[in-house]
């Protein structure tokens, strides 16, 4: 299975604030963004059982600055979407919504955006959305996956 996740307010605080990984001497001396606390674990873990897991962001944050960031972790990404390969893509194909994991051969998005939610449901692609405040974030996408 693939599965993405979104960064800002996702996995990246901005106007969401939440409790995030340490990060070593080497992450801090790029200046790289801080990232969820139980992201690492969670993506080693899917990276495991054998999915594969992509980022899906609307920011404009070049791949290779999204590789490093996760690579700095120890995680290889299968797949990265950022709003340029989005906007290629996307626009092609003449999508107006803002993301549409399956033109990427996705099979479950991990957003905080209820937005991205009703579209989803609107244009029949699956979600998990993430709320700021939920602690067992990461317990609840293995439930999910495994019920
Ligand atoms: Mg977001």
């Amino acid at each position: 299975m693939i599965l993405s996740f979104d960064l800002d307010d996702t996995l990246i605080p901005g106007r969401n604030r939440f409790p995030t990984e340490k990060q070593n001497l080497f992450q801090k001396a790029l200046g790289l963004e801080k990232v969820r606390r139980g992201t690492v674990q969670l993506m080693k873990r899917l990276k495991a059982e054998g999915h594969q897991v992509y980022v899906y962001t609307t920011s404009f944050r070049s791949a290779s600055y999204i590789r490093c960031l996760f690579l700095s972790y120890g995680i290889w990404l299968d797949g990265i979407i950022n709003q340029k390969r989005h906007d290629r893509t996307c626009k092609a194909e003449g999508r107006k919504c803002s993301k549409y994991p399956p033109a990427f051969g996705i099979d479950l998005h991990v957003d905080d955006s209820t937005g991205v939610e009703m579209e989803g449901q609107r244009y029949g692609f699956k979600t998990i959305i993430i709320a700021e405040e939920e602690e067992a974030w990461v317990e609840r996408v293995l439930r999910i996956l495994h019920p």
